[in-house]
């Protein structure tokens, strides 16, 4: 399997490409798309004058404003990186200045929610292509992007009934020249599919290490010297951004819940087994689970090593790809 972003293209797939938001996945958006040679323009717009002018400094774009209606007139290709609550409200501001012809696309880790929140602002002739990057790490900000991070990674698009499927293929391309592999469902599905994949073990994370926060019996220079017994691990998880997953849950709140349920069933199962001495459930569950984690490895979305993939030396620069981009996201 490749690890490392391809050549640059000879002639873009796009004229002008406008990302709404410099965060890590616009960033990192920004960094493969020049690198690669996907947009003939591209645009980086954010909320924030001090995120703008570091875009320029790190000269991720040709063009970096606030203005997001200035900077979509003309595009042909839209993709809004902001925290999931903030999609509607950009698709409003930018909603008079699209042209007919213009893909909108975004990379939300909710669908349902960025489907009813953009597509009434939508004009006629624009097609929305919803998509979701399943890539990610803790971190956030223009400088925390980097070129390789959808390198291997799943893209999973969503489009409506009523996109044209001319659009489809052309956001298809787009990530898979990035080179994440495509898969295409329902808007409904992938919040399902998320709910336990990644917004339920974001949960417990935050969960976990709030608990141990709160603890009186045990200090918390305990807590950060022993923590390589598993707490670390969920730690890491648990420093995702705070925005950003605050809307995810807001605007996923069914699948979630229902994930929730499930768990807390599983747990008192769980307590149940310790608590009667069963130890061939719990045998048997940890052998499971086993397997799914071998699985996953083998499937190239983990590598074997303990520190869960996100080994990193510091000379690699942008565009090179990291030794094992985060996989657990989101
Ligand atoms: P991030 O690093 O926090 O960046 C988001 C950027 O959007 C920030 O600069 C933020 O500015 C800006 N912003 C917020 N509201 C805005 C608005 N109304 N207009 C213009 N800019 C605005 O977040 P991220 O991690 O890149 O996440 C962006 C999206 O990607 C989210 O929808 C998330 O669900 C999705 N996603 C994230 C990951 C991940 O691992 N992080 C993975 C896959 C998908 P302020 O700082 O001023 O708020």
């Amino acid at each position: 399997m490749p690890d490392r972003l391809g050549p640059p293209r000879e002639a873009p797939l796009f004229q002008r490409l406008v990302l709404v938001g410099v965060g890590l996945i616009g960033s990192s958006i920004a960094r493969a798309a020049r690198h690669l040679n996907l947009a003939h323009t591209l645009v980086v717009v954010d909320r924030d004058e001090a995120v703008v002018a570091r875009a320029r400094e790190l000269r991720l774009a040709e063009e970096a404003t606030t203005d997001v209606a200035t900077a979509v007139a003309g595009a042909d290709f839209v993709i809004l990186c902001v925290p999931v609550g903030a999609c509607g409200a950009v698709a409003e501001a930018m909603s008079g200045a699209l042209s007919p012809g213009c893909i909108v696309s975004d990379v939300g880790s909710v669908k349902k929610s960025v489907v009813a929140q953009v597509a009434p602002h939508l004009p006629a002739g624009v097609d929305f292509v919803p998509a979701h990057p399943v890539a990610g790490t803790e971190h956030s900000g223009p400088d925390a992007g980097f070129a390789s991070l959808f390198v291997n990674r799943w893209c999973i698009l969503t489009p409506l009934e009523e996109t044209d499927p001319a659009a489809v293929q052309r956001v298809q391309a787009f990530w898979s020249a990035m080179g994440s592999d495509v898969e295409i469902m329902s808007a409904q599905h992938h919040d399902l599919v998320l709910a336990i994949t990644s917004h339920l073990p974001h949960l417990i994370a935050y969960n976990i290490v709030g608990t141990a926060a709160d603890l009186e019996t045990v200090t918390q220079s305990e807590v950060i010297k022993f923590s390589a017994g598993g707490f670390r691990d969920f730690t890491r998880i648990a420093a995702s951004d705070p925005t950003m997953w605050r809307d995810v849950f807001l605007h996923n709140r069914e699948a979630v819940l229902e994930m929730l349920a499930r768990l807390n069933e599983d747990i008192a199962y769980l307590a149940r087994a310790i608590r009667w001495g069963e130890g061939d459930k719990l045998f048997d569950l940890f052998t499971r689970t086993r397997a799914i984690r071998r699985s996953i490895i083998s499937s190239g979305q983990e590598t074997p090593e303990p520190d869960f993939g996100r080994r990193r030396s510091d000379s690699e620069g942008d565009d090179t790809v990291r030794a094992s981009p985060d996989t657990s996201h989101r």
